[in-house]
């Protein structure tokens, strides 16, 4: 969805709120203001200084404006060279554009490091789950776009601090709601701490009706009072309307092993390696990314759906997810292009479709936009026949060397060998590979496309293959080649090293492992709606095309498998009053999950979106750190919804 950049004016190099008239933060004293108020009154500044083993942070924000708090409490885990992770969580209903957050920043830019790269990295204005990632990992910054309590209300977390900033309540009561101090109560646990500037009645009381002792103390420079306090109400799981989605918590491994070395394992294993576990990543094949994830170029991007859908809001998450990634993994783009993405709309049903999606207004304009065919012919570089959209964040990625860029982090360690079983013996996982070998581990992510239902305990997952082919030829010297990708039925990647790559069939029967001429020609088909000139050309020097055959491995619904793999027989057992009654009560009713077993896998032809964010999702799992995505997304791909569904309807 949309969200609305803050509307500010300026007083010196200060920015004031016109819509609530306030101001940020304190314009003269703005950095000794945000230690005093919010770092020093939760204590952390002791804790820094005085707890000399590594230990996990996670700070939530309410209002995080110019992201001043952010960068100073950053400042003082750097400062004082914690060796844990710090994740701070913040939400920002109407953002300050780039240019105006790096404007009231520039006078801090001696004391915080992190300036720029907050810079770099500032989301564009779609609301949601945004991850930023610093100093290689060690510290995460979740920025939730829209309201505070909705936002905070879709989150998974742990918070061990709170800093209640937002405007005055006087100057923005609806931000300080019951609804918020509810969802801050959700998230807190004894000896959570808060502070927050106001001494405001309401504030005080919303936060003692949740759980919290409240005390005021002195307030910052003129500021007569402000409050603290830490939460002394009940660590008891609240009651949850779907029980079966419930996650077990457990505490952070020092070694995992990861089955499959395509882009849901490479990314797993690089996500978990930078949390400093070692991991060890099998492979069956000699090389990594031999399957769906070997193709030479894989278009990078989210075809939206008209309006929003929680699966469009999963590709869009893992798209910006995705390129932070990649841009700061290799930012000289050696392996990947943000050449942009134009999507043709070659039928009058898509023209429709494309028309209506504008203009629901739904998406950012820095997401996707609307072009003629003459405003295109500047971007692709070539006249193309229709209209369309045009994505000028997205490009093309060489999945093949991604997946290699990944795995060469120092604490991944790469073992070429085929498994046969997996078997939780004496607390742990023994591996038998086929050769004999066994491997022992406690923690295990199976991300192995289709062959996850090779093992007994994935098996009910209900994964099916679809084939896909590309075409790819020496990109001819006569006729001029897209400067970005090219969507229509099919798609065409800009020309890389002299090649065109182009295609990709899908078919959901096809067991064929070669090239077929009949994929060719549906692919050239497909080309000549989207670069008719090229295709002509081609078409003339078919002998020369080579091409490639994967099979990506989907699911029913065409969503991923990603999270803890669900006892199926217990599940059956547990849930199974839904096949008489789908409003059962649930009662007391846990699922069961096996030991720190995870999956991921099904990502079907959109793992470059998918993948990178899943793992992430898995590795905070895994950690017991707060989930980077919303609640319902992360209940949308859960492994045991199949389940579920078929009891409902019986079908189990
Ligand atoms: N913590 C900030 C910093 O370090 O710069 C300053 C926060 S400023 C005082 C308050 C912020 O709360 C503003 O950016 C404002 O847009 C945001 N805000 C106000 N109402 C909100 C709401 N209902 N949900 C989310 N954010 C809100």
């Amino acid at each position: 969805m949309h969200i609305t950049p803050a509307n500010i004016q300026w007083k010196g190099d200060s920015p004031f709120s016109e819509q609530h008239q306030d101001i940020y933060f304190n314009p003269d004293q703005g950095l000794q203001e945000s230690l005093y108020v919010f770092l020093n009154s939760n204590g952390l500044d002791k804790q820094l200084r005085h707890e000399h083993h590594p230990f996990d942070l996670s700070i939530g924000e309410t209002g995080f404006g110019t992201g001043l708090n952010f960068l100073t409490t950053a400042q003082a885990w750097i400062d004082s060279q914690q060796r844990g992770q710090l994740t701070f969580i913040s939400v920002e209903k109407t953002p300050l554009q780039r240019q105006a957050l790096l404007k009231a920043l520039n006078r801090f830019s001696d004391t915080l490091s992190l300036i720029d790269e907050l810079g770099t990295q500032y989301p564009l204005k779609y609301s949601g789950f945004h991850q930023l990632s610093f100093l290689s990992g060690k510290i995460r910054l979740l920025l939730m776009l829209g309201d505070a309590a909705e936002q905070y209300s879709k989150l998974n977390a742990n918070i061990d601090a709170w800093y209640l900033d937002g405007f005055a309540p006087s100057k923005n009561p609806d931000m300080w709601s019951p609804e918020l101090f509810e969802q801050i109560g959700r998230l807190s646990k004894p000896g959570t701490t808060f502070s927050t500037f106001t001494a405001a009645g309401k504030v005080r009381r919303g936060l003692k009706a949740v759980g919290f002792d409240v005390r005021k103390q002195k307030g910052f420079g003129r500021k007569r009072e402000m409050l603290v306090g830490e939460f002394i109400g009940e660590d008891k799981p609240k009651p949850s309307p779907k029980p079966w989605f419930n996650l077990p918590q457990k505490p952070k491994p020092d070694s995992v092993v990861v089955i499959g070395g395509g882009l849901a394992g490479c990314s797993t294993a690089y996500t978990l390696a930078k949390r400093g576990i070692q991991v060890t990543l099998i492979e069956k094949e000699a090389e990594l990314a031999t399957g769906g994830s070997g193709n030479p170029q894989g278009a990078l991007y989210a075809k939206l759906p008209v309006k929003p859908t929680n699966q469009g809001a999963l590709h869009i998450t893992g798209l910006l997810h995705t390129l932070n990634i990649l841009k700061l993994e290799n930012p000289d783009q050696t392996f990947w292009q943000q050449s942009g993405v134009v999507q043709l709309a070659t039928s009058e049903k898509e023209a429709q479709r494309q028309q209506s999606m504008i203009e629901g207004d739904f998406y950012p304009e820095s997401l996707v936009c609307q072009k003629q065919k003459e405003e295109l012919a500047d971007i692709i570089g070539t006249q193309p026949q229709h209209s369309g959209l045009y994505f000028p964040e997205a490009g093309w990625v060489s999945p093949r060397e991604f997946c290699q860029h990944l795995s060469q982090h120092e604490n991944i360690k790469v073992i070429n060998t085929e498994l046969d079983s997996l078997e939780f013996i004496n607390n742990h996982w023994t591996l038998h590979a086929c050769n004999g070998d066994k491997i022992t581990t406690s923690h295990v992510v199976v991300c192995a496309a289709e062959q996850t239902k090779n093992f007994e305990q994935t098996e009910h997952l209900p994964l099916k293959t679809i084939r896909g082919q590309v075409s790819i030829i020496d990109a001819p010297a006569t006729v001029v080649t897209p400067k970005t990708v090219v969507c229509g039925e099919g798609y065409i990647s800009p020309a890389r090293d002299g090649k065109l790559c182009f295609g990709a069939t899908f078919d959901l029967k096809g067991k064929e492992r070669n090239i077929t001429d009949q994929d060719h020609q549906e692919n050239l088909s497909n080309l000549a709606d989207i670069a008719p000139e090229l295709a002509v050309t081609i078409s003339q020097q078919q002998d020369k095309l080579t091409g490639r055959t994967a099979f990506r491995c989907s699911t029913p619904d065409y969503m991923p498998i990603v999270g803890p793999a669900p006892l199926y027989k217990n599940y059956l057992e547990t849930f199974a009053q839904l096949r008489k009654d789908r409003k059962w009560d649930f009662g007391d009713a846990e699922p069961a999950h096996y030991p720190n077993l995870y999956v991921s896998t099904g990502h079907g032809s959109k793992g470059l979106i998918t993948c990178p964010i899943s793992a992430e999702l898995i590795a905070s799992m895994i950690c017991n750190e707060p989930l980077p995505l919303p609640k319902d997304l992360i209940d949308m791909i859960n492994p045991c919804r199949f389940i579920i569904k078929n009891l409902i309807k019986q079908a189990i």
